[in-house]
């Protein structure tokens, strides 16, 4: 048995098989030269892979029927088109004539065509490409050397996936219900990835630097994503205790299920709000049963990162209107596109997506601003859908008073189009800010006065207050939500707008961190945004609170030196 640490990234515990998942991890080529009879029956196995291909995936297309399962489908048929590509087909027919060598080798040298044309090309929208070239060309040499592929989202038995990385795309085209756990060498707890799996409650352990080395598909691994663990093959003690712990977390998780229906308030009256983030209808129906009082963080971007594209009015528009209607007449916050940084969409950035510090730069509101047109199709999608719910609208990223003026302009177009269009919308949206840059917690007095809320983005207020790349696993120890000064500036923040009786949420991870429940309650925050997994144990640990407890230990917590100091209180109780 093996036992590898790495970061928790998404809590739970699961036992199951590895399955090595190396994008780059080609099949050998076999390369030999064939008489020219021999073209035809080539050219023939060629078509027969691609048919066997497309027909696999057009089945899955069908499967895929569901409102919240368009993302998917969407990805499948973008696969469909690059394997009836005419083009390529042409190329291959053409290599195989002039060259008289094997398919597989042609297929082999055909793409690497491909990706060394594009690869020359400037902007990263080109490399991007490549990667899809590169996919295309592994699944057919998968199947003519009758390869067990491993998309991540054709799979057909429960595994747990080991990657060197995973792009917050792929994280997302996974399937779920075979997708069982996932270990990756890179990323963080604050890594869109990380973010994913926990949204999808899939344990996950990342930053494990040589994991995809040590292990092997066929492992068997246990992966606590609490801990940051996993072992490889583990004996069979270890195994059955395992078995046991995981039945136990589940009858424990059946018993705090009750508490779905009762409020989050404290023993001493003091109420606040759960609610989760959420992209999907389905996941909203499950957190609404599990107690969630609405969507405080709809992250838009992930309907265009699914696609890889821009999504137009019509479709942001459905995709709006099907979580307004999940959500049963509770609020959704839907946040304005977030692109950019870790979240590039080469689509719409248009080959412009060479910075060298992509995290400070053309991103988020800055980057929506600097395009009106993308930027206003989608809040005439926002609006229009308005009217099948209770919509709220937030922009992120925000740093100063200028950009929260030029948005809430970009707004009022917006209405102004939708009115000429004799478009309904509500009357009644509140429009609010997230504050992740510690500028505007500084100058959150300024800001709330053009707001009606506030959300707090710990992931990027963490990242740009104390330095540190989130996605960068050798700096991830220092990503410490309980630093002083990130209390201090989450506390500006809620004075500022109780000041005005404006309410304040939090919608980063620290929200959802059980441990740190306390805390928050004494900051006097309102409302907590999570992922599902999170809402049962804040909402018990908010019920066992004292809100006067708790304001004594926030209190204590903003004068003291260092985040140990601050956990070290913690521990004390409140
Ligand atoms: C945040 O920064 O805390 C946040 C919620 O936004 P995202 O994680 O999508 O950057
Ligand atoms: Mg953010």
């Amino acid at each position: 048995m093996e036992e590898l640490t790495g970061i928790p990234a998404s809590k739970g515990l699961v036992i199951g098989k590895a399955l090595l998942y190396l994008e780059d991890a080609m099949p050998e080529i076999p390369r030999y030269g064939i008489e020219k009879a021999r073209v035809d029956y080539e050219w023939r196995r060629f078509l027969s892979a691609v048919a066997a291909i497309t027909e696999r995936v057009r089945r899955k297309v069908g499967e895929l029927s569901g409102d919240g399962e368009k993302d998917r489908r969407d990805i499948l048929e973008t696969q469909l088109m690059m394997f009836e590509d005419a083009d390529f087909h042409q190329n291959v027919r053409r290599g195989l004539e002039s060259r008289l060598q094997n398919l597989e080798s042609i297929v082999w040298d055909v793409s690497q065509e491909l990706i060394r044309k594009l690869s020359a090309l400037p902007g990263a929208e080109f490399r991007a490409r490549t990667a899809d070239v590169s996919g295309l060309a592994q699944e057919l040499l998968n199947e003519l050397l009758s390869i067990r592929q491993s998309s991540l989202a054709s799979l057909d038995e429960a595994v747990i996936v080991v990657a060197r990385d995973l792009l917050p795309s792929q994280a997302l085209a996974m399937n779920r219900d075979f997708v069982k756990g996932v270990v990756t060498d890179a990323g963080s707890h604050l890594s869109h990835t990380a973010i994913i799996a926990r949204s999808c409650g899939i344990p996950a352990v990342m930053g494990l630097s040589s994991g995809s080395a040590r292990i092997k598909t066929g492992d068997t691994l246990v992966v606590d994503g609490g801990k940051g663990l996993v072992l490889v093959n583990p004996d069979k003690e270890t195994l059955s205790l395992y078995q046991r712990l995981i039945k136990e977390s589940r009858t424990r998780a059946r018993l705090v299920y009750s508490l779905g229906g009762q409020k989050a308030e404290t023993r001493d009256g003091r109420l606040v709000t759960l609610k989760v983030n959420t992209e999907t209808p389905s996941d909203l129906k499950k957190a609404l049963s599990k107690g969630a009082e609405g969507v405080g963080l709809f992250r838009s971007e992930f309907i265009f990162l699914s696609e890889g594209r821009t999504a137009d009015e019509e479709s942001q528009y459905r995709a709006y209107r099907s979580m307004l209607k999940a959500a049963k007449g509770l609020p959704v916050t839907i946040r304005t596109l977030d692109a950019g940084g870790d979240k590039m969409i080469p689509a719409l950035f248009q080959g412009n997506v060479d910075e060298k510090n992509p995290l400070l730069g053309w991103r988020s509101i800055r980057f929506s601003l600097s395009v009106p047109d993308i930027f206003k199709t989608q809040l005439r999608a926002i609006l229009r859908a308005s009217v099948h719910g209770k919509v709220r609208i937030m922009f992120p990223l925000i740093s100063g008073l200028a950009e929260l003026e030029q948005a809430l302009g970009f707004l009022e177009e917006a209405k102004a189009e939708c009115a000429a269009n004799n478009q309904p919308y509500s009357g009644t949206i509140p429009v609010g800010i997230m504050v992740e840059v510690p500028s505007a917690a500084l100058i959150a007095d300024k800001l709330i006065e053009k707001s009606d809320f506030f959300s707090i983005g710990t992931n990027d207020l963490i990242q740009y207050t104390l330095g540190v790349d989130r996605g960068n696993e050798k700096v991830s120890y220092l990503a410490r939500p309980t630093h002083p000064a990130i209390l201090r500036l989450i506390k500006m923040t809620i004075d500022a707008a109780h000041k005005q009786g404006k309410p304040v949420a939090m919608c980063g991870e620290m929200a959802g961190e059980a441990a740190l429940v306390p805390l928050l309650v004494g900051l006097g925050l309102d409302e907590f945004s999570m992922n599902a997994a999170g809402l049962v144990d804040v909402k018990r640990i908010v019920r066992e609170c004292s809100f006067d407890k708790c304001q004594k230990l926030a209190k204590k917590a903003l004068n003291c030196a260092g985040p140990e100091e601050v956990m070290a209180l913690l521990a004390g109780g409140a």
